[in-house]
């Protein structure tokens, strides 16, 4: 097909079904789904008839509410019992093509996960969905700021890019420097990194005296891995530093791949890859869905993943779902509004009042002298609990440092009931900069 036929969708028929037919397919997956976790793992035969519930009760999408959840805890008990895989493995570790494991946030056990031949085409088939939604195309050069190790990332992405025709960049351990020098050489026309990283190879480059503007051919960034690529003030820094647009995808190692993403119409939201996923959004506490516009915990079930049955699975991710028609693309998938809003595991509760990470950066990257920050909990004399903004401003910036110190304090505190933050800042280059997944909380509490 020449370049002004293509498609704006990767799957233009899945992607633009009714909403009633959407149903129907997720309902007949859902019934083979399930047919085949109760016939081939035994963890989830056992977890139905201890809740009472089998195969053929499944004659609606109302009856996945009868199924139980799946959690983090009971996965890694099932490993710890079952080592290695646990027994909801579906296939013998012969007809295994790839392992990996999850990050292992919060000092947790990691969790192994192995994936079959099948599982990888999907995989790849879920990044094609994203990226060629976003906008990439066969001509383009596509470059991954990514480790290649154990911890999957970037892995399906990068097969994604090589099933579409594109070129592909695998940039493995290099530094960043040298990173910036291929990108500028080779022409990448899209880049592909955490947010985080987006942001640092930029600083790297304009410390290199290279603007990526001028100098880069770069015209998308696709980011991953943190809630931050829906952050409005951190998308707009990253295109303003790139000269590129900036789009969102998230995924989970559970899962294997992304299962949403964000289209070119750039709606302020990710659209829900809903012909291979059922997304609900519940009350954390209760249990029972919530209405569109309220923000709940994603519980996802996952019709392409082999190895693993992965059905009602409880994320901790905090989301808010509004219907497809907010966004003018014609998909019928529903969005995410802001993407992933954090994870209610993420959140603190300082002096009577719930702070988020993820809303602490949102108020800091509208401040555009701040390069870098940290959040740091201490708790004085044993009772009142203290939070700490440290931040490092821009080359030049510090003259202005009375303005932005107030500033900062006085809008972190307006969107957080009045809790008041310190504002302390920090000498250039002294706060650690990252890699992949961004630790910018430091809770000392347990420890002052
Ligand atoms: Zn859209």
């Amino acid at each position: 097909m020449s370049r002004n036929t293509w498609s704006r969708y990767w799957n233009p028929k899945h992607e633009t079904l009714p909403k009633e037919e959407l149903r129907r397919l997720q309902l007949l997956k859902l019934q083979r789904l399930v047919a085949r976790a109760w016939q081939e793992s035994p963890y989830h035969r056992r977890i139905y008839e201890r809740a009472g519930v089998y195969p053929d009760q499944i004659r609606s999408l109302d009856d996945l509410r009868r199924l139980p959840f799946m959690t983090r805890e009971e996965w890694m008990a099932c490993q710890a019992e079952h080592p290695l895989f646990g027994d909801m493995t579906t296939r013998p570790r012969e007809e295994a093509i790839r392992y990996h494991l999850t990050s292992g946030t919060s000092g947790r056990q990691p969790l192994r996960v192995l994936d079959g031949r099948k599982d990888w085409s999907w995989i790849a088939e879920m990044w094609c969905y994203g990226f060629w939604g976003f906008g990439i195309r066969p001509h383009d050069t596509v470059y991954f700021a990514f480790s290649y190790g154990s911890f999957i990332g970037f892995w399906g992405a990068h097969y994604a890019c090589e099933k579409m025709g594109c070129l592909v960049l695998p940039s493995g351990n290099m530094t960043t420097e040298n990173r910036v020098r291929q990108i500028v050489e080779m022409g990448a026309t899209a880049f592909c990194a955490t947010p985080t990283y987006a942001l640092r190879l930029g600083q790297t480059a304009q410390a290199m005296g290279i603007d990526l503007r001028r100098d880069a051919r770069v015209q998308r960034v696709i980011v991953s891995g943190e809630p931050a690529g829906s952050i409005p003030a951190t998308k707009k820094m990253i295109e303003e530093m790139w000269g590129a647009k900036c789009g969102d995808t998230a995924g989970m190692t559970e899962i294997g791949t992304i299962m949403i993403f964000e289209c070119d119409e750039q709606p302020g939201g990710t659209h829900i890859l809903e012909d291979h996923f059922i997304e609900e959004v519940l009350d954390p506490e209760s249990g029972e869905p919530v209405p569109y516009g309220t923000k709940g915990e994603r519980v996802v079930t996952s019709f392409g993943r082999g190895f693993i049955p992965l059905v009602r699975y409880r994320t901790r991710d905090m989301v808010e779902k509004v219907p497809h028609t907010e966004c003018r693309c014609g998909r019928t998938g529903d969005l995410f509004r802001g993407g992933i809003l954090g994870r209610f595991d993420d959140m603190k509760l300082v002096r009577g009042t719930n702070v988020y990470p993820r809303a602490v950066e949102a108020i800091v990257r509208e401040h555009p002298e701040i390069e870098e920050f940290q959040i740091v909990l201490t708790r004085e004399a044993g009772v009142r609990d203290e939070i700490t903004v440290r931040v490092e401003v821009k080359e030049g910036a510090q003259a202005q440092w009375p303005r932005i110190e107030a500033r900062l304090g006085k809008d972190l505190a307006a969107a957080h009931e009045g809790l008041r933050f310190n504002i302390a800042l920090a000498a250039r280059g002294e706060l650690p900069r990252f890699e992949l997944k961004a630790k910018r909380l430091q809770d000392l509490r347990d420890k002052s």
